[in-house]
């Protein structure tokens, strides 16, 4: 625990007052993204939630702070709120852009007993609810650190904060918005994204690479029509047999290290590095507290280290989903004559989504196994991200907003995951510096049941913010 400090003693009863109730509120609204919604629009959630939180913003902002919300036709919303300058010569160019989202996953079932997806409930320091953590936070937390910089008179760069609508579908309406909006963005030097992760709660974590992802469909079909399992079964290929076989191909079922060599990347020196200071924080014991695991199942590899970096610099399969099956309940005695597999890969963060595609495609469909028909058919795809060396001021701010407000020095990490607005920015913006991370620790389980908000992280993190954006400020080191 840190030495209490008047900055976040401050943030503390701001986040009581005047950002619980209005998060509590946001939570009750079913905004799921778009692709788990396809009339979004008709249904008005989006815009519930949009509404929420430019209203509060309104209430809420530095004073010369203008919100905004951009619209593009056909597209989910974006709310923005331009910070002008403060403290700084006028002459000072920089723009810091503080990223967030509003959209919510789809509610999932298996809550426990008093929560739910849309019910909010406040327990032990923890806000239960669809989206609070992933990300309704973000913007009240953004914002609130600017307000504490005006209300403290520090000086702070001009700042825009963007608030998304469609980052769970994959952020398809992003890159429209942000290309029409380039210009008023200006020269972004500075990007603060607030939707990553954290392996405990107890110090700054900074996210330095994401992986990539690749969602495609896996088609296989042996007969124009079911027929009868007894009269077929024992010399008919099952849809099943060719599955097993096309997934062995891909992935060892035995630790599910990914076979296709084409798909590992040379990990970086100092990204290995990290990830050895982080498995002596993370051992493989914490890792694995951090997930429902139930009491018996094994973890795929031995050590902390490779398992840092199997989530994180190595590819991974996940099956998400099947069509052709019949329920347990309505399934007869059948040979299915197709099957239509979801497959979500993880890429390593340099990997190209297109050498995976390539070299799945080749792995899947090349001599099928039994002659069956396979296709392989890419849905969506995200590269990863592998973020610049810190600047000496960022590198510098995270270690004393970390110590101060968390009382431990910050911890970089990889993160399984992906954030398809990082790459967009990243190439955008190839000089910026980039500080990424979020409140997803342990448990918070973003897009299952049980979804939480751990509070006091929250609020030091919205104090650590606070002191990163002051620091940015005062550096020289950045154009
Ligand atoms: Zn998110």
């Amino acid at each position: 625990m840190p030495a209490p400090n008047a900055l976040l003693a401050a943030v503390d009863r701001y986040w009581e007052e005047r950002i619980l109730p209005p998060l509590t509120d946001y939570i009750r609204i079913p905004n799921v993204s778009p692709a788990f919604d396809s009339n979004w629009s008709a249904h008005g959630h989006m815009e519930a939630a949009v509404a929420l939180a430019h209203r509060w913003c309104e209430a809420e902002k530095p004073v010369r702070a203008r919100v905004t919300v951009h619209r593009l036709e056909g597209r989910t919303p974006v709310l923005l709120v331009d910070i002008p300058a403060a403290g700084v010569p006028p002459d000072d160019p920089r723009t810091v852009l503080l990223y967030g989202h509003l959209d919510k996953q789809p509610p999932f079932t298996g809550w426990e007993e008093g929560l739910g997806p849309w019910s909010p409930v406040l327990r032990d320091g923890r806000l239960y609810g669809r989206g609070g953590a992933d990300d309704g936070y973000a913007v009240f937390a953004a914002l609130a650190a600017y307000r504490f910089l005006e209300e403290r008179g520090i000086p702070h760069a001009r700042a825009v904060v963007l608030i998304e609508c469609s980052e769970e579908s994959g952020s398809p309406d992003l890159a429209a918005h942000v290309e029409a909006l380039r210009p008023s963005l200006g020269a972004v030097d500075f990007v603060v994204c607030l939707d990553s992760g954290c392996l405990d709660y107890e110090r700054l974590w900074l996210t330095t690479s994401l992986r990539g992802n690749l969602i495609a469909e896996l088609r296989l079909a042996v007969l124009a029509e079911g027929v009868h399992s007894g009269n077929a079964g024992g010399f008919l290929p099952s849809v099943t047999m060719v599955l097993r076989r096309l997934l062995d191909r891909i992935e060892d079922p035995r630790d599910g290290r990914i076979l296709v060599s084409a798909l590992a990347v040379e990990i970086p020196d100092d990204r290995r590095r990290e990830t050895e200071r982080l498995a002596a924080l993370i051992p493989a014991e914490r890792l694995r507290a951090g997930f429902p695991l139930l009491e018996g199942v094994r973890l795929l590899h031995e050590g902390a280290v490779e398992l840092h970096l199997a989530n994180t610099w190595r590819a991974a399969l996940a099956v998400t989903g099947f069509d052709g099956f019949p329920s347990v309940r309505e399934g007869g005695n059948t040979h299915l004559p197709a099957l239509r597999v979801k497959l979500s890969f993880r890429l390593p963060p340099t990997l190209p989504v297109e050498t995976a595609v390539r070299v799945l495609r080749e792995t899947l469909e090349t001599t099928p196994p039994f002659g069956a028909r396979v296709s392989f058919l890419p849905l969506t795809g995200m590269p990863g991200w592998n973020a610049p060396s810190f600047a000496p001021f960022l590198e510098r701010a995270c270690e004393e907003a970390s110590r101060a407000h968390f009382g431990a020095p910050p911890q970089a990490m990889g993160m399984g995951g992906s954030i398809p607005f990082m790459n967009m920015l990243a190439a955008s913006y190839p000089t910026a510096q980039y500080c990424v991370t979020g409140v997803l620790g342990p448990h918070s389980n973003a897009h299952g049941p049980n979804e939480f908000l751990d509070l006091p992280t929250a609020k030091r993190l919205t104090a650590a913010i606070h002191d990163i954006v002051a620091a940015h400020a005062a550096s020289k080191e950045t154009p």
